[in-house]
């Protein structure tokens, strides 16, 4: 496994990261074994850093990645994890969180740690105010905390702020070729490089929209520049091919996923896509601008709504008609995604507008707003009565 070196404390981090908000599961649980199988294959080949969070799969990934690790790994890796700032009210609430994440991770300190998805500096401020600077300085001290970081979803004007605003050891940014001039974009990784903060990203493949449903043309010009390159291929080794970007996490779901981001870890390097390829990207990222309805990468912070609508689901429905051309299809599809013809339906128009989703959308999606765009298109006069039909006839 390749290595790149965090510029500010000299550590060698593998280039790719396992990152554990995606872990397999059956049913509603995650799947431990094979859990355990992806993240150990993983470990014997060089990863040296996992990323989960507080939140990620209702604090169960924290947990498995914890019972992992403590089979003789922990020493092996870097683990990093995330403080979610929305559940800081008080100042006890900063050791009260901190205490239960040792716990799960069954560790006596975190690698990286970092405020999860601060889109805004009044955050920061926020945090402030409840004591974090003097918090961090203690955990710091103590060796519990060893770098601070914090991941970030917002506006670039807003991360440009964050980044001056304290002397972090890293940040974590979404980044992708589609997302090359979205939210910090490259811009944020410029000036975070510049100011000698390690960058980690996230969502290289935009939560797999990259790889699943992207327009037939965007394919073809791959194809046509080289036929044995993958999508998923071209889209990490874009996100490498960044002299600045310390590693990437890759949310991986299987052990195909796990073999192969390591293979192409294998061949990736810094500065070594052509012109020629560089400007595939401009095309594809023009086509796919094109026809991407909503920005959703299916991450679920906005979940569950309180009135049973599958927002991830509603929009990969959505999008999925316009960059893949379908027609009448694509409210089949949509009825599938949104289970319209089961007891328990998660379609558009179950939408209340009652905004609780929107604030924790790191997109900034105006949900709402989009749902009744969704229930225009996609839920015509014919669309509840095919519903009902369709359970009848499934009974
Ligand atoms: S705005 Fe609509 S989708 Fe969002 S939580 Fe409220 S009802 Fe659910
Ligand atoms: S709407 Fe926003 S929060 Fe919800 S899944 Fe999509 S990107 Fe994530």
């Amino acid at each position: 496994m390749k290595t790149r070196t965090n510029i500010k404390n000299q550590e060698s981090l593998s280039i790719l990261g396992f990152g554990a908000m995606r872990l397999p599961k059956i049913g509603k649980l995650i799947d431990e074994e094979a859990s355990e199988k992806m993240i150990i294959s993983a470990i014997e080949r060089g990863v040296n850093y996992f990323d989960t969070a507080y939140v990620y799969q209702n604090g169960k990934s924290e947990i498995v990645l914890g019972k992992i690790l403590a089979k003789g790994y922990r020493d092996r890796v870097n683990i990093a994890t995330k403080m979610p700032p929305f559940m800081i009210r008080k100042t006890a609430d900063f050791d009260k969180i901190f205490n239960i994440q040792l716990q799960r991770l069954q560790t006596d300190r975190i690698d990286y740690y970092l405020i999860h998805m601060l889109m805004d500096v009044s955050t920061w401020d926020r945090l402030k105010g409840l004591g974090i600077l003097e918090w961090i300085s203690e955990k710091k001290k103590s060796g519990q905390i060893r770098n601070l970081g914090f991941s970030f979803h917002g506006t670039q004007q807003e991360f440009l702020k964050i980044i001056d605003a304290y002397d972090w050891d890293f940040t974590q940014i979404q980044y992708n070729f589609i997302d090359e001039f979205n939210q910090a974009g490259k811009t944020g990784l410029l000036y975070a490089a510049s100011k000698g903060i390690p960058v980690i990203i996230m969502e290289p493949l935009r939560g797999g929209k990259i790889v699943f449903g992207l327009p037939k043309e965007v394919d073809k010009i791959w194809k046509e520049m080289t036929p044995e390159r993958s999508v998923v291929e071209w889209a990490l080794r874009w996100v490498w091919n960044h002299p600045q970007v310390l590693l990437l996490l890759s949310g991986m779901s299987t052990q195909e996923q796990v073999d192969d981001n390591i293979r192409i870890a294998d061949i990736a390097a810094a500065n070594t896509l052509s012109i020629q390829e560089l400007a595939l990207f401009d095309k594809a990222r023009e086509i796919i601008r094109e026809k991407t309805k909503v920005p959703c990468t299916a991450c679920g912070y906005c979940m569950p709504c309180p009135h049973g609508v599958d927002i991830p689901a509603v929009f990969a429905a959505y999008n999925d008609k316009y960059l893949n051309n379908k027609g009448f299809s694509a409210m089949f599809t949509y009825m599938q995604n949104t289970g319209a013809m089961t007891k328990h339906p998660a379609y558009a128009s179950l939408c209340q507008s009652c905004h609780a989703c929107e604030p924790h959308c790191p997109q900034s999606i105006q949900i709402s707003d989009r749902m009744k765009d969704v229930k225009d298109d996609l839920e015509g006069p014919f669309f509840k009565p095919i519903a009902y039909l369709g359970s009848k006839f499934m009974g």
